[in-house]
């Protein structure tokens, strides 16, 4: 079972990081995490340009290194790009020093391949230590989300990941979908109509 929402009391236990935008003007954020992978980051930008819908990918620096032209059409179609660490580390698992130079390596290769900056930050798996938060922070805003669609888990069918999907998404809401090789086949089964939902609930979709 995963959580589709992210429960109150675990973001009062970290209050300096993003759990939700401020309610305002009936906007939420969309997020992609793990790609630029073929297949399925390109898929989500032709849905997205679609309906003109705008969001933020938190981009793995390895799949940067890899795709680099996919990563640039991202950034081409006016979305915003994340860090989401070079290898997708776990910082639980991840000894302070190395977590923080993964982080870096995905900033250089960011500079390196699209001759940008992000001042955005995701941990993978949503776990990171204080103290490795406590670093991030001086430089950048560490982004988490409040509705998990569960794309990735193959224990629950595309009806269910849609409906609970929509009924969890609100003004202020930032939404978690992957881009990745796992989430290829089920997102041409959910995130179409997503998309719609949002443009019938009059749901703008605004950048991070
Ligand atoms: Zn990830």
């Amino acid at each position: 079972m995963v959580w589709h929402t992210v429960p109150r009391a675990v973001q009062l236990l970290f209050p300096r990081r993003i759990w939700r935008r401020v309610p305002s003007e009936n906007r939420i954020c969309l997020t992609f995490d793990d790609g630029p992978v073929p297949g399925a980051t390109d898929y989500v930008l032709n849905e997205l340009a679609r309906r003109g819908q705008k969001a933020t990918f938190f981009m793995v620096g390895d799949n940067i290194q890899k795709h680099t032209s996919l990563a640039r059409e991202v950034m081409a179609a006016g979305h915003r790009v994340g860090n989401h660490t070079f290898n997708h580390r776990n910082g639980w698992k991840t000894p302070n020093a190395d977590y923080l130079q993964n982080i870096r390596a995905f900033d250089e290769v960011l500079g390196e391949r699209l001759g940008i900056q992000t001042d955005l930050y995701r941990p993978p798996y949503g776990l990171m230590k204080s103290s490795q938060a406590k670093v991030v922070l001086e430089s950048k805003k560490i982004v988490m989300w409040n509705v998990l669609s569960g794309d990735y888990d193959q224990s629950i069918s595309s009806p269910r990941i849609l409906e609970e999907s929509k009924r969890n998404t609100v003004s202020g809401s930032i939404v978690l979908f992957h881009d990745q090789q796992k989430t290829q086949e089920v997102l041409p089964k959910i995130l179409p109509e997503f998309l719609d939902f949002l443009i019938e609930r009059r749901l703008e979709t605004a950048l991070l």
